[in-house]
């Protein structure tokens, strides 16, 4: 049978605000280790967080550039879970009412054509610290300089349909951020970070089938090789006659393939309810106005623009608009 993959994406997002999201600790990268901390975002008892203004201002202009509808009024809940890079046990986030929903983004295809992507919604939340795993030691370190990091998460409709399309959009995305002056998108460093969704259906069908998802990739590289590994494994277990298991799967760079991490979480594993130290967040529409007005030319249009203003190919006005230093 022949069968066609549909894919969504979640993207990670650090946003560049010189504090983390709720403490006025820096939220710069590469300092020593747990230098960058303070009793909110290690999660001391009584301590209460506060609202970056400038995280919800830099999320705006991404919801904006992306074509999202901006709540007026969004909730931040606790995502409750264990892990030692989350000293709180949950992970302030958005789950009913986020920021924005309603977005789309116009990625590149051959011969010239554009396909429209839906942007399921954009929402914010914190970042979690890093573990650091000495293969010769019976214990690993923890560094919280990255725990209160603000994030945004975008995601996707599963309109992409192959690997090369899920690329083309991350990398649309990492130039948006980019011109927005909102995330230096270094995959490298984890500033920019891409979940993939994928599942398979027989071709002509209407319904989706069982997904599975890749978390945390770092390169685009890496999302095109997963992609094309899974959709491969999928599909030979589909044609095997056997069903494809929700859950999580972990690429791994030095065999190519992907392996189960965890069985799919659901929704209610979390326990998310609202967050009684915050207040819901109200973002008035005189200060969307003032974003909006606020936005620079982005790469697309930038993109169409060279091409008629300098009359050059659009290949080459793409080459020279996919990185706004470029
Ligand atoms: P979760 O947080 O549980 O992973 P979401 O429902 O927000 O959940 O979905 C995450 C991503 O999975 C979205 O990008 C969505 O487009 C994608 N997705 C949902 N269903 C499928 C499917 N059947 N095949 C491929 N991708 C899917
Ligand atoms: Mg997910
Ligand atoms: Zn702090």
């Amino acid at each position: 049978m022949e069968y066609e993959a549909i894919i969504g994406l979640e993207v990670h997002a650090q946003l560049l605000t010189g504090s983390k999201i709720f403490c006025g600790c820096s939220a710069a990268f590469g300092a020593d280790p747990n230098t960058h901390t303070c009793p909110i975002c290690t999660g001391m008892p009584g301590s209460l967080p506060v609202l970056n203004r400038k995280a919800v201002e830099f999320a705006a202009r991404m919801a904006l550039a992306t074509n999202c509808e901006i709540n007026p009024f969004s909730l931040f809940a606790r995502k409750n879970y264990f892990y030692p890079d989350l000293p709180k046990g949950y992970q302030i986030s958005q789950y009913e009412l986020p920021l924005a929903v309603n977005g789309s983004v116009e990625i590149p295809i051959s011969n010239g054509e554009k396909k429209r992507v839906g942007i399921t919604r954009i929402h914010m939340e914190e970042d979690a610290g890093k573990l650091f795993h000495d293969e010769g030691k019976p214990f690993s370190y923890v560094d919280f300089n990255r725990t209160g990091v603000p994030l945004l998460e975008i995601v996707s409709e599963p309109d992409l349909r192959t690997p090369q399309e899920a690329a083309d959009y991350l990398r649309l995305l990492r130039a948006i951020l980019q011109y927005l002056e909102i995330c230096d998108g270094n995959m490298e460093e984890g500033s920019l970070r891409c979940d993939a969704n994928v599942s398979l259906r027989p071709v002509g069908s209407q319904t989706f089938g069982t997904r599975t998802e890749v978390k945390n990739m770092n390169s685009f590289r890496h999302v095109e090789r997963a992609l094309a590994y899974e959709i491969e494994r999928q599909h030979k277990v589909l044609e095997e006659g056997g069903t494809v298991v929700q859950e999580t799967r972990l690429w791994n760079p030095q065999k190519g393939i992907t392996e189960s991490m965890r069985g799919k979480e659901e929704a209610h594993d979390y326990r998310y309810f609202p967050d009684p130290d915050l207040v819901p967040l109200a973002v008035s529409s005189e200060w969307v106005e003032e974003i909006k007005q606020g936005l620079p030319e982005l790469p697309l249009q930038r993109k169409d623009r060279f091409a008629r203003e300098y009359r050059i190919p659009e290949y080459d006005a793409g080459v020279i608009t996919s990185s706004k230093t470029l």
